[in-house]
Parts: structure tokens; sequence; C-alpha cells
């Protein structure tokens, strides 16, 4: 695995637990929309911690990689970001990791990706390489978050479906009672899903499931029972 130490360049807010943070890498290695990194803290003492993030950011974007990370109150590495990362501070990061929950222009479309949460954050970097790259396959996001605050890029996700070029989202909220108008309310079921199929001109190539383990199982569990064929799906699981 080679590392390196990327510099944070700026922080973001997203949400109220979730900040974006930009690093400028010494060496810029490409990768795939959908691909993660490993970061590797390391005490005075030794000690060292490791997690993925996945890359927010567009692959096209050169120079930079974002990741946006969810603070986790009882977490080691997540809280470490949001509490003591500044901008200017060094950070290990790994060269981009993963092959099977990836999305390139010539894989084209349909295609489902579902999110819960943070999940949402490789389809982000999917959404943004789509539109760079002027590509008008047909993407679907079904985008599960707590409540309206929590749905992250919300405004970005909006203005790339305003474009008309195949990018679509449909949202849900779990603990929101008036959710914004167009935005529905209650957890991922087997009928959003069969909806959100609908919404697609043809069936999909690929469905993409990612968010923590117990909403993967649930929103794959959901998609099958929806008519999808186990073969199609791809899921990444964000831990316990
Ligand atoms: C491929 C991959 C990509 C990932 N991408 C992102 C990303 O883009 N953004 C992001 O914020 N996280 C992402 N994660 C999760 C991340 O790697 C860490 O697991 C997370 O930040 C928690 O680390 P921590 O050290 O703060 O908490 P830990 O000290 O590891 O755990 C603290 C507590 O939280 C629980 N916990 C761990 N993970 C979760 C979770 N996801 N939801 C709820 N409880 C949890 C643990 O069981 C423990 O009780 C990704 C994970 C993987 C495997």
């Amino acid at each position: 695995m080679r590392w390196q130490r990327g510099v944070v360049t700026e922080i973001v807010r997203r949400s109220p637990t979730v900040s974006s943070f930009f690093f400028k890498l010494p060496e810029f290695i490409p990768f795939t929309a959908g691909q993660h990194v490993s970061v590797r803290l390391t005490a005075p003492d030794g000690y060292r911690a490791q997690r993925s993030y996945s890359i927010a950011s567009a692959p096209d974007t050169t120079g930079h990689i974002e990741l946006a990370i969810e603070r986790l109150e009882d977490g080691e590495v997540s809280p470490f970001f949001h509490e003591v990362v500044e901008v200017g501070d060094e950070i290990e990061l790994s060269e981009p990791i993963g092959g099977h929950f990836i999305w390139r222009v010539e894989d084209a479309g349909p295609m489902l990706m579902i999110g819960g949460g943070s999940g949402v954050v490789p389809f982000v970097s999917m959404a943004r390489q789509k539109a760079l790259a002027g590509s008008s396959a047909p993407m679907l996001l079904l985008f599960s978050a707590r409540t309206r605050r929590d749905l992250l890029y919300i405004e970005e996700l909006e203005q790339l479906r305003a474009r008309g070029d195949g990018f679509d989202m449909v949202a849900t909220l779990t603990r929101e009672e008036m959710p914004p108008a167009g935005i529905s309310k209650g957890r991922l079921d087997a009928g959003m899903i069969a909806g959100s199929l609908a919404r697609l001109p043809g069936k999909p190539k690929r469905i993409y499931i990612c968010g923590s383990n117990p909403f993967v199982e649930n929103a794959a569990q959901h998609a099958i029972n929806a008519g999808v064929e186990p073969a199609l799906i791809a899921t990444e699981r964000y831990g316990v």
C-alpha cells in the first residue's frame, strides 16, 4: 500500500455531524468514483489507528480529494477530525482502494444508488463525475437520512437533477415529522425501491447500496423483495 501525507486545505461543514475535509496531495493518484482511501493516525507513542473513507470528489477534479467524515460520539478517529484537525495539518492517506463499488463513465446506466446517511458519499463522487464528463447515463439516487439537516450535499444534488441529463433523486427522512416538499417520510422499504426502479428508463445494470451494516442489509433485502436480481447488487458497508 502506498501512503502519502495530504495537507488539509479546507474544512466545510455539511450537516450537524458531517464535515468535508479537502486534502492537497503531494502526488495525485488517479482514482475511480466509488473508491475509498485509508486514513492513518499515529500518536506520539507510536499507537496507530486506521479507518476507511469514501472519496467524495470526482476523479476529474485533480489536485485534491474530498472526504466527508461523520462524527461518531464514542469514536476514536472521527471525533479527532472534528475536534483536532485544522487547515494546514498533514494527515497520512493511502492510495485509492476498491474495485467492486465503482462507476466509470463507460459503465453508462441505468444505475440505482441507495445511500443511508454518510453512505451517500461515494454516490456524490459518481454523480459529480457523470456531470463533469457530460454523460447522460440514467442514474437514480435513493437517499435515506434522519432529518432534513442530514441530507448531505442536497443543494448540489438538486442542481445536478435540474440539469436534466439523467441524474434523478428520491429522498426519504426517517426522523422528520414534516419533510420538505418532494421528500418522503419513513424508512426505506421495498415499495420505495420499486417506485425508484419505475422512474428509471430501463432495467438497472447495477444497484449500489452504501451505509451502515444494518442499513445495507435491510436495503439489499428490500431490493430483492422489489424484484431486483441479487447478482446486480453491489454493497459497501461502513461498519457496525
Ligand atoms: C469502505 C468504507 C468507506 C467508508 N467511508 C466513510 C465515509 O465516507 N464517511 C464516514 O463518516 N465514514 C466512513 N466509513 C466508516 C469509517 O471507516 C469509520 O468506521 C467511522 O468513521 C468510525 O470510526 P471511529 O474511529 O470514529 O469510530 P470507532 O472507534 O471505530 O467506533 C466507535 C463506535 O461506533 C460504532 N460504529 C463504527 N462505525 C459506525 C457507523 N458507520 N455507524 C454507526 N456506528 C458505528 C462502533 O461499533 C463503536 O461502537 C467508511 C468505512 C468503510 C469500510
